[in-house]
C-alpha cells in the first residue's frame, strides 16, 4: 500500500513536470547543477516614509582604494579597519541615488557617474526603469554637489536624460564648478569636474530648466536643500520630511564606513575644505544619533538607508543598516 501510494505521487510528480516543461527533459534533469548567474537583482530598494516612497537607485560600484584616498590614518590603520569588517581593499563602494516620490512630484537626488568611470557604474536610468518609473516622469532633480559620479548622468551629447526635469543645485557649488579659473586651484583628483560641469548642466540651461538656490530653501512640499559646504564649495543635504518621518541625504559626508564613523577626523582627497568637511561630518553624526532620523548617503553600502548611533566606548559613532522591510512605514525611531 505504502509502495503504491508512494508511486502513484511519483507518477503525479513526472506528469506536472512534463505538462509544465512540455517534454520529460526537465523531469530527467532536474538534479543537474544550475547555472552559476553572476549578475546581482535590480539596484532598486524601496522605503516608505511617512506618506512619500524613496527609492534608492543603485548606479553601481566602483573600487576605492582607500588607504591611498583617506587621510587622517595610516595605510596600515586603515587596512586594520576594513579586516576587522571582513573587507579587503581596495573597497567596493555603492554609488547610491534617491528617487523620492511625494505623491505629486518625483524627485531624483543625484544622477550617478553615466559613461564617466566605466561599466561598473552609470546604471541609474536602467535601475530607475527597473523600479517602474521612466526619466520623462522625473520632475526635479537636486544635485548635492557636482562632482562627476553625481552628474555624470545627467545628460549625453547635449541630450537631457530627464527631458522634462528641472535641474537644482546650490549657487555657490554651479559657480565655483562652472568658473574654469578655479581649475587652477583645485586639486588634480577633481579637475575633471570643471570639463564634464558645462556638458552636463548646459543642456538643462539651454532648455530654460536650471534653477540654482541658496540656502535653506525648500525644493517641493517635505523636500528641503540645507547647505553643508566643505567636501565642495556648495555641497548640500537634503531634508525629506512626511508625517514626522525624516531621512536626511547626506551626499558625501561619508566615503568609508569602517573608517569614518569610528573617527570622523579622517577626509579623503576629494573634499575641498579639509577642515570644513570634519566639522560637517562631526555635526552631521551628532546630529542623527541624538535624534534618530534616518539617513541615506551616497557612497554608503546600497541601499544606504540606516541610523547612526554612539559607539558603547563612548568614541566615535556605529552606522546601523535599516532593517529589512517589505513595505512599512518607517517612523523615527530615535532611543
Ligand atoms: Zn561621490
Amino acid at each position: 500500500m505504502v509502495s503504491r501510494t508512494h508511486s502513484f505521487a511519483r507518477k503525479l510528480l513526472v506528469s506536472a513536470l512534463v505538462m509544465a516543461s512540455g517534454s520529460t527533459f526537465v523531469a530527467e534533469t532536474a538534479s543537474a547543477g544550475a547555472p552559476i548567474v553572476q549578475t546581482q537583482a535590480p539596484g532598486y530598494y524601496r522605503l516608505v516614509l511617512g506618506a512619500f516612497e524613496v527609492t534608492a537607485l543603485n548606479d553601481g560600484t566602483i573600487d576605492f582604494p582607500m588607504d591611498k584616498l583617506l587621510i587622517g590614518e595610516s595605510p596600515d590603520e586603515i587596512t586594520a579597519d576594513y579586516r576587522k569588517v571582513f573587507q579587503k581593499l581596495p573597497a567596493e563602494s555603492s554609488m547610491n541615488q534617491f528617487l523620492i516620490n511625494t505623491g505629486d512630484r518625483l524627485v531624483l537626488v543625484d544622477t550617478g557617474a553615466g559613461s564617466f568611470y566605466g561599466p561598473t557604474l552609470g546604471n541609474t536610468v536602467n535601475n530607475l526603469r527597473a523600479a517602474g518609473y521612466t526619466p520623462e516622469q522625473v520632475d526635479d532633480v537636486v544635485i548635492t554637489h557636482m562632482h562627476v559620479d553625481h552628474i555624470g548622468g545627467l545628460a549625453k551629447n547635449g541630450q537631457r536624460f530627464f527631458p522634462n526635469a528641472v535641474l537644482h543645485v546650490d549657487k555657490a557649488e554651479y559657480n565655483y564648478w562652472m568658473n574654469q579659473a578655479n581649475s587652477a586651484g583645485a586639486s588634480e583628483a577633481v579637475r575633471i569636474c570643471f570639463e564634464v560641469a558645462p556638458k552636463m548642466f548646459n543642456p538643462y540651461l539651454a532648455a530654460g530648466k536650471l534653477k540654482l538656490f541658496q540656502g535653506d530653501t525648500q525644493i517641493a512640499p517635505g523636500i528641503r536643500a540645507t547647505p553643508e559646504a566643505g567636501h565642495t564649495p556648495g555641497h548640500s543635504f537634503f531634508v525629506v520630511e512626511s508625517k514626522g518621518a525624516k531621512l536626511v541625504l547626506w551626499g558625501d559626508v561619508v566615503h568609508s564606513a569602517p573608517v569614518q564613523f569610528h573617527d570622523p577626523s579622517v577626509r579623503i582627497v576629494w573634499d575641498s575644505d579639509d577642515k570644513r568637511a570634519e566639522h560637517v561630518r562631526e555635526i552631521a553624526f551628532a546630529d542623527a544619533a541624538a535624534r534618530g532620523y534616518l539617513i541615506g548617503a551616497a557612497h554608503l553600502p546600497f541601499p544606504s538607508f540606516g541610523h547612526i548611533t554612539k559607539a558603547d566606548s563612548g568614541k566615535g559613532y556605529l552606522y546601523v543598516p535599516l532593517n529589512y522591510t517589505k513595505n512599512r512605514s518607517v517612523e523615527n525611531g530615535g532611543h
